[in-house]
């Protein structure tokens, strides 16, 4: 695991810098005497191959949370978000403001402890901390999922997703793309029903209890997530996937957003909880974190030496 170096908007002014001081050499190339141009090309090449490697060095920072407010989705019978602002004012000198807010556990951007559905296993307050954090494994079905609303991870699709990467990593954070984060926060689109407050009516993908049985057996996972409202989908009947990560200690992710945006493989993800004591869940702050691998040396080399070239070809032009 690699912690970030830099972020994201510091590489690209750092890159934003070296086009800038590019654009005022090439304006007075043309006065350049004989002598004066290889000095000019090796900066050209130095400054190209900086420009390139900062640009390979990029950590992408991904935010995999739905806000949390009067929108977001519960699950039917929970309570709805209360949102109340009791300060907002300017106080004497100074400006004041809070608030006051109370959720269900298990809304929006949210995490199941796994005593959700197993008598005795942890509570939210009793996750050991690096459980939170893991190497994220997306498995992507969107293909699937759009076809068939009721698609469930199967084992194949872990299989397929290792035979790219490699095995399921110790402690992974194993998350379903079904390509429902765009669907949110509509309710009728999300629980896929007209009758949002009828369970029976939902359709919605979600892990297959074989494939989440085969994870706890064969890969020792931490988390197991969905871009949907529940690990278990839409027209379950008694919840096997729930009943099953909890009897194992393994803590569920639902509603992640937007995993689009992140690699299938390398990202490091953080699923932040607030350490609520005797807590089912609780809203969570989803992240992912990874590096852009376009830091490799050929590419640098080659476009190094296609800049001497063209330089060349240019002080070739203008002295004809
Ligand atoms: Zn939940």
């Amino acid at each position: 695991m690699h912690p970030p170096t830099k972020t994201y908007s510091q590489t690209h002014n750092r890159v934003n810098s070296r086009l800038q001081f590019w654009t005022s050499c090439l304006s007075d190339y043309e006065k350049m005497s004989g002598s004066e141009t290889i000095p000019f090309l090796i900066l050209v090449f130095l400054e190209a191959s900086m420009a390139i490697f900062y640009h390979g060095e990029n950590t992408r920072i991904v935010d995999l949370t739905f806000t949390l407010n009067t929108s977001t989705i519960y699950w039917p019978g929970n309570p709805e978000y209360n949102f109340t602002i009791l300060n907002r004012q300017e106080v004497g000198n100074y400006w004041y403001e809070d608030n006051y807010f109370s959720t269900a556990e298990h809304g929006g951007t949210h995490l199941d402890a796994p005593a959700h559905f197993y008598k005795g296993a942890w509570r939210t307050h009793e996750i050991p901390v690096e459980r939170l954090i893991g190497s994220g494994v997306i498995i992507d079905v969107t293909p699937k999922a759009t076809v068939d609303h009721d698609y469930r991870v199967q084992i194949s699709d872990l299989q397929t997703w290792e035979s790219k990467y490699g095995n399921i990593p110790q402690g992974a954070i194993v998350l379903m793309n079904s390509g429902w984060t765009k669907r949110y926060p509509d309710k009728s689109l999300v629980f896929n029903s007209e009758n949002t407050t009828d369970p029976e009516t939902f359709h919605f993908p979600a892990f297959h209890q074989d494939a989440v049985k085969w994870l706890i057996r064969h890969r020792n996972i931490s988390i197991v997530g969905v871009d949907t409202p529940s690990l278990d989908f839409g027209q379950t009947k008694n919840y096997p996937v729930h009943q099953l990560v909890g009897a194992n200690n393994i803590i569920g992710l639902e509603n992640v957003a937007y995993l689009h945006k992140v690699p299938e493989h390398g990202a490091i993800i953080f699923a932040g909880v607030a350490k609520l004591y005797d807590g089912s869940g609780g809203p969570a702050r989803v992240i992912a974190i990874y590096t852009t691998d376009s830091s490799n040396y050929s590419t640098l080399i080659t476009i190094g030496i296609i800049t001497v070239v063209l330089s060349l070809l240019i002080f070739r032009f203008c002295r004809l």
